[in-house]
């Protein structure tokens, strides 16, 4: 495949833009070799800038659950432009689209809109503090809630009681509040909230982890966490940003029937505009500025046209009774071919895999947090990246990161993948 204009607008862009991208994961330094530039996308796939097509597995790293240019979202956001693009004023869609979300996921009864995954996460973790009066925060190695710093804390050996910070300007201060946990792992939670005892406000957690690969949860992992938060007077967050609307109508509490007590919402909450949400049962909510004390506002926050994507992109998931159980055997289908050419060509691998989240991990241990997660063998990664998009097959180009099914791909793209993996199997 000919990337040159890919090429040349990256060498525009790294001129005006720090490193030619507005959000790291975009840049290819984990895999090597220049961005690849969008031009458009419909569906099941991406349309670059030298006019190759590209099946696509991040799909906006989640959001497009439906594909990309979905019309009923397209027509939502195209009507409510016309009529003006941000007030700062109550707008009935809002309403609307929180009385949708309240209705499908269990144990929440309000919601507050923001911009972002990260605002979310944030929000929550503020709430939480407020709520509790209390300061500290657990976080689980390889677990990602965004870039606010206290999230920012190391996954390495810096893993330990008290956070180091992994990122030049979070402070020492607001690391110490942050305490690392191993993912399925209870004894080490266990652990950590006995040695400060009385000290921590919430355990934040994404229920599915998403950002070191897909890491489902173990044994009872979450039931076993939720025992735990209610022993301790702990608020448990589900960071469900990328699970949210995803693994079922409810997501992860859902699916493994463990209610959280704050919930975060992003990416498909959006229906690819920037949204992010947190939610909880009133009694927590009401915590929140104007009736309460912990401040948080955005004046983008319940923006018109972000609204309207995110509630199409709702209804047609609450009005679809099928949509999961599809793209579950979707998934299924991809995970099955893959496993059988990866193992026909005697490729060293792991793959994990719920609903429609699924990662390949080039190592044939069991991948259950973040060490197992990056034994994997990057080498091979990079050259199963690359083959894959000469192939016409894009997958994000990072190790640690889970492809996203679209509903949009068909029973024909995922045999082209699965034969496009065949074939770059052969070179690993
Ligand atoms: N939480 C999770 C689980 C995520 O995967 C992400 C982003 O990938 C975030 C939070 C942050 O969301 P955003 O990038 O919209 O700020």
């Amino acid at each position: 495949m000919i990337y040159k204009r890919s090429s040349a607008l990256f060498a525009e862009a790294e001129k005006v833009i720090p490193g030619g991208v507005n959000s790291p994961v975009r840049a290819f330094g984990g895999v090597g070799g220049t961005p690849i530039f969008v031009k458009e996308a419909k569906g099941a796939y991406l349309y670059d800038e030298d006019g190759n097509r590209l099946v696509d597995y991040i799909n906006s790293w989640g959001p497009m659950i439906l594909g990309h240019a979905h019309q009923p979202v397209v027509k939502a956001v195209v009507e409510k432009a016309k009529k003006g693009t941000s007030f700062g004023m109550p707008t009935e869609i809002e309403t609307k689209i929180a009385e949708l979300a309240v209705s499908m996921v269990p144990n929440i009864d309000k919601i507050r809109f923001v911009n972002s995954g990260t605002e979310a996460c944030m929000s929550a973790v503020r709430l939480a503090r407020g709520y509790t009066g209390k300061d500290k925060i657990i976080k689980f190695a390889g677990c990602y809630h965004g870039h606010s710093d206290s999230f920012l804390i190391q996954a390495g050996s810096g893993a330990s009681t008290f956070g180091t910070p992994n990122s030049p300007g979070v402070t020492k201060g607001t690391a110490k509040d942050t305490l690392l946990a191993k993912y399925n792992d209870i004894e080490n939670v266990q652990a950590l909230v006995g040695a400060n005892k009385d000290e921590i406000s919430c355990v934040i957690i994404e229920p599915v982890a998403g950002n070191m690969g897909c890491v489902p949860p173990k044994n009872d992992f979450l039931k076993k966490l939720r025992a735990l938060c209610d022993a301790n007077n702990i608020l448990l967050i589900f960071d469900e940003v990328m699970t949210g609307f995803r693994l079922a109508k409810g997501g992860a509490q859902e699916l493994y029937n463990v209610n959280a007590d704050i919930v975060c919402f992003g990416k498909v909450i959006g229906g690819g505009l920037p949204v992010g949400a947190f939610a909880a049962r009133e009694e927590i909510m009401n915590f929140l500025a104007p009736l309460g004390p912990v401040y948080q506002a955005g004046t983008l926050s319940g923006n018109p046209l972000a609204m309207a994507a995110g509630l199409a992109m709702l209804q047609e998931l609450n009005q679809d009774a099928e949509v999961f159980s599809r793209l579950e055997e979707k998934t299924k289908y991809l995970h099955e071919g893959i496993t059988k050419v990866l193992a026909q060509n005697n490729v060293t691998h792991t793959i994990n895999r719920v609903g429609s989240m699924i990662s390949v991990h080039f190592d044939e241990a069991e991948v259950i947090d973040f060490d197992t997660a990056a034994k994997g063998n990057n080498e091979s990664f990079k050259k199963f990246f690359h083959g894959l998009l000469n192939a016409g097959v894009y997958i994000a180009p990072s190790a640690f990161e889970t492809w996203f099914i679209t509903d949009a791909l068909s029973y024909e793209d995922l045999d082209f993948t699965i034969e496009a993996v065949n074939q770059v199997a052969k070179t690993l």
